[in-house]
């Protein structure tokens, strides 16, 4: 080879290298993989993978998800585990609330679907659209029939449901979805696993409210249901939420207390840190609320920290009293 034509292939070699090294550094890493679980004979779940739990109901024609995962690789992976459990396509999408992690995988979803969230869901997508920013929902994917009542019971596909808002929890828009033929229910991020038992995560900055979530959890308890899909992480039984109720009633009880004493922010959030997630190392005083997938990447808006549970719980407690 002369030395020209060395070079030249010399430089071809390179170019390349740092094309494919380029390509590597673009593509989006794999999402985890979705572990699926069947509940009832036409009930699923896809736990984890990118972006909280969903709920896979199959009816007569076509299928139901519940949440749909954050990114398009990952609601691509839940479709793809759906196809092989039915041939039936994917019909209408139940969203629980207006976080990321749960909404703007359906990008992916067939255009036209039925997209069912609560009106105050809607309204948050909308104003994370208009802010935009990375973690905006898809436009063309927005809620296309909202409930607005405290219980809505339909039937979709032939399949039997009671959804349900008690009162804004994890954030204004919360939507519990129950299936009464089954006895499941879909939580959202009212009930997650990898948070502790007293720690729920309330979006303060979406009207969500701690007061409101202790009543979502003491309705979803009555309705006694066999199994609780979380947001994220572990299935619970009614006994898993009541130790979660109980918890966290006393912490906010005792939030109410020191309230009552005169005690500071700062003298309560010294008493009563946040309890480590469950596995988790011990957090810094500096942790703020947000897990890892605790739902934290909402829709699209930046701004300052998310406010913890002893800060939401004080933020209501002496609400018109300063
Ligand atoms: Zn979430």
């Amino acid at each position: 080879m002369s030395p020209a034509k060395i070079l030249r292939v010399g430089l071809a070699v390179a170019c390349c290298g740092a094309l494919a090294a380029s390509v590597r550094a673009q593509a989006p890493p794999a999402p985890p993989p979705i572990t699926m679980k069947q509940l009832k004979p036409d009930v699923w779940v896809g736990l984890g993978g990118a972006g909280g739990n969903s709920t896979i109901i199959i009816g007569k024609t076509g299928v139901i998800v519940v949440d749909a995962k954050q990114t398009e690789a990952g609601a691509k992976d839940l479709l793809a585990e759906i196809a092989k459990i039915t041939p039936k396509p994917v019909t209408t999408a139940i969203i629980t609330h207006s976080d990321g992690d749960h909404v703007n995988g359906l990008v992916a979803f067939p255009a036209g679907i039925k997209i069912i969230a609560h009106e105050g869901n809607k309204k948050e997508q909308e104003a994370a659209l208009a802010a935009g920013g990375r973690g905006a929902p898809p436009a063309d994917r927005l809620p296309n029939q909202v409930v607005t009542k405290k219980k809505e019971s339909i039937t979709i596909d032939g399949v039997k449901l009671e959804l349900y808002h008690f009162a804004p929890a994890h954030t204004s828009g919360d939507l519990i979805v129950y299936q009464p033929g089954p006895k499941v229910v879909s939580t959202g991020d009212i009930v997650v696993t990898n948070r502790a038992d007293d720690n729920p995560n309330i979006h303060f900055e979406k009207n969500g409210s701690t007061e409101g979530w202790l009543a979502n959890v003491k309705g979803m308890i009555a309705l006694k249901a066999d199994t609780y899909v979380t947001g994220h992480g572990d299935l619970l039984t009614a006994a898993d939420l009541q130790r979660k109720l109980t918890a966290t009633t006393e912490r906010r009880n005792k939030i109410a207390a020191m309230v009552k004493e005169g005690k500071t922010l700062d003298e309560i959030k010294a008493a009563l840190p946040d309890a480590p997630a469950p596995g988790a190392a011990p957090r810094g005083a500096g942790a703020r609320a947000g897990a890892p997938g605790a739902g934290g990447a909402g829709g699209g808006r930046g701004g300052p920290p998310a406010l913890t549970f002893v800060e939401t719980a004080y933020q209501e407690l002496t609400k018109g009293k300063k």
